[in-house]
């Protein structure tokens, strides 16, 4: 069979002060809620939300994430979902908490609500999550039936955190072309489950533009804590774009060296999902038949934006090959999305994350004092 297969989330909805109608959309869905959020962002967001959804007689019971999208904190949440009869979902927060909201609306097969607080991860649209270990290893992925029902984004509330949660999405959001390019090149399949259409291309290639464009603007628009319209775009890019971008357009080389990382100890585990995943994409493009000027032009935008692009950025200086190989073979197990893109090896890898280390380490010289 060679079906094209797109899926996207029922709804999202974007704009500075959103989460102040959260209660008329989630209204239409159902009356009895579980929020799901860590403790600062229960602070930062979910106390709104709640109020919000209060607002509309809706009923709501509350818990708090405990950091770790692992397979018992799904279960324990669960529990308390089912016991409290709740039936819309929401998880509120950063990729892991989003992904642990997913995994629990599944279980109760109820409506899911995707509230983040950063534009840092393509994870609020996706109908899959990631599943680490209790101590932060990548175990899998978890594929449910369906999308989000609603994906709501307040700007104000992403113009307000942290700037590295901002250049992370945008990093995680440029291997967003740059792998689905490959799976089509390739022919290879999708976490959608199938072969990429023209609108996932379209969608994906209008990501890296937006970036490319956008991204240096937004991340000085969210050091000011300013809503401007180039913050909304990367926003929009981080996000939306990214997300259908990944899942139906497909995952190739960058993610899996991603999910590769995990599997080393140390201080590597202090990077966010996007930083990690910028170094993979500058390894991916070492892997491919990338022109010189096009390898330079991300390290360019990636330095901009204080994105690691060397392995001392990652803090893997002292690596050694032994590590490295590690590494590799991980992103190369049979049921990595590598395989989706290309026919390599361990070994390949491990020479490409040489190589996209030497590539960024040459610009600097060349171009920073
Ligand atoms: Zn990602």
């Amino acid at each position: 069979m060679s079906e094209r297969i797109f899926i996207s989330p029922a709804k999202y909805v974007q704009g500075k002060n959103a989460i102040q109608r959260i209660g008329e959309y989630v209204k239409d869905i159902g009356n009895q809620a579980i929020v799901i959020a860590d403790e600062t962002v229960w602070e930062i967001a979910a106390n709104d939300v709640v109020k919000h959804l209060k607002e509309e007689s809706i009923e709501v019971e509350e818990v708090v994430f405990n950091g770790e999208a692992s397979k018992a904190e799904m279960e324990r949440i669960s529990k308390i979902a089912g016991e409290s009869n709740s039936t819309v979902v929401v998880g509120v927060g950063g990729g892991k908490t989003l992904d642990t909201a997913k995994a629990v609306s599944d279980e109760v097969k109820g409506q899911t609500v995707i509230v983040p607080t950063t534009a840092s991860t393509d994870a609020p649209t996706s109908a899959l999550s990631v599943v680490y270990s209790n101590e932060g290893v990548f175990e899998g992925y978890r594929f449910y039936d369906k999308n989000p029902d609603l994906v709501i984004v307040d700007t104000k509330i992403v113009a307000g955190a942290p700037k590295r949660f901002l250049s992370s999405g945008i990093a995680d959001a440029l291997a967003t072309w740059v792998e689905a390019r490959s799976v089509i090149e390739n022919k290879g399949k999708t976490m959608a489950g199938g072969y990429t259409t023209i609108a996932a291309q379209a969608i994906a290639e209008k990501c890296e533009e937006t970036l490319f464009k956008y991204a240096e603007l937004a991340y000085e628009s969210v050091k000011a804590k300013a809503v401007t319209p180039a913050l909304e775009n990367v926003v929009e890019a981080n996000t939306l774009l990214s997300g259908l971008g990944f899942e139906s357009g497909g995952l190739g080389a960058a993610h899996a060296i991603h999910n590769g990382f995990t599997a080393l100890d140390g201080d590597i585990h202090h990077l966010t999902h996007g930083e990690k995943v910028a170094f993979g994409t500058l390894v991916q493009l070492a892997l491919e038949e990338r022109s010189k000027e096009e390898i330079e032009r991300y390290i360019k935008l990636y330095i901009s934006l204080e994105l690691p692009v060397t392995l001392e950025d990652i803090k893997l200086k002292d690596a050694s090959r032994e590590d490295i190989m590690k590494v590799a073979e991980a992103a190369t197990v049979d049921e990595e999305t590598i395989h989706e893109a290309f026919k390599v090896t361990a070994d390949d890898v491990a020479d490409a994350i040489y190589a996209a280390d030497q590539y960024a380490k040459s610009y600097k010289e060349k171009y920073q004092k």
